[in-house]
């Protein structure tokens, strides 16, 4: 079973993902983590604004050294951004997004287009959201934590960005698939998410 999964920033498709992975016995991917590991290594060389350097570090890119604890960050979010809108990038990322996909027993992988691009035949596709302040609040709970000067609001500003860049890209832009299903969370908890979303893939295996 092939479970594709989209949605903006912060939207809870990750934890999503992972829980509805761990539940149906399939291994799960992050792509996100992939742009933000390009985008990881051109900041770290101080060529975030280089193409070319973009798509080597595509090329390289090594799953087996992901780091999402260090991957997840403000900073290195914008800059996957950055990167995801340059179509070889995106082009050097399709392979290992597909080859994950070809797994006999399935698998489910989330990021910005899954449904649309990646696993256009995927048996259940999500499109998960919420409103941008509610994803501006759960991003800046989970800052908070770590960082006692996180503000919502520049939280919320950056959100209102991101959405921007990936809804508006000429490559592979953040749209819903016309067969998939809307999970709009914004008034859900993460339990209430995880059993709506259970729900729509359940339908879907019949
Ligand atoms: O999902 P996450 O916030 O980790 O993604 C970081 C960035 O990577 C997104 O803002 C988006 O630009 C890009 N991305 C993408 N396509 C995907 C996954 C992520 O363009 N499938």
């Amino acid at each position: 079973m092939l479970i594709a999964i989209d949605g903006p920033a912060a939207s809870g498709k990750g934890t999503l993902g992972k829980r509805i992975a761990g539940h149906l016995g399939l291994a799960h991917l992050d792509t996100g983590l992939l742009y933000r590991a390009v985008g990881a290594a051109c900041l770290a060389i101080g060529k975030l604004d280089d193409e070319a350097a973009s798509v080597a570090a595509a090329h390289a890119l090594d799953v087996s050294t992901l780091d999402p604890e260090t991957l997840r960050t403000g900073e290195i979010g914008e800059a996957a951004s950055v990167v995801a809108a340059r179509p070889e990038v995106r082009a050097a990322l399709i392979d290992l997004q597909r080859r994950f996909a070809a797994r006999p027993e399935g698998a489910v992988l989330d990021g910005r287009d899954i449904g649309t691009v990646i696993c256009p035949d995927a048996t259940v596709k999500l499109f998960v959201t919420a409103t941008p302040e509610v994803r501006a609040e759960r991003r800046y709970k989970e800052l908070s934590a770590r960082d006692p000067f996180a503000s919502y609001e520049a939280v919320l500003a950056d959100i209102h960005k991101r959405d921007a860049r990936d809804s508006n890209r000429a490559a592979a832009p953040l749209l819903k698939a016309d067969d998939a299903v809307l999970l709009d969370t914004s008034a859900l908890g993460i339990e209430e998410s995880f059993a709506a979303a259970l729900a729509i893939v359940e339908r879907a295996r019949g």
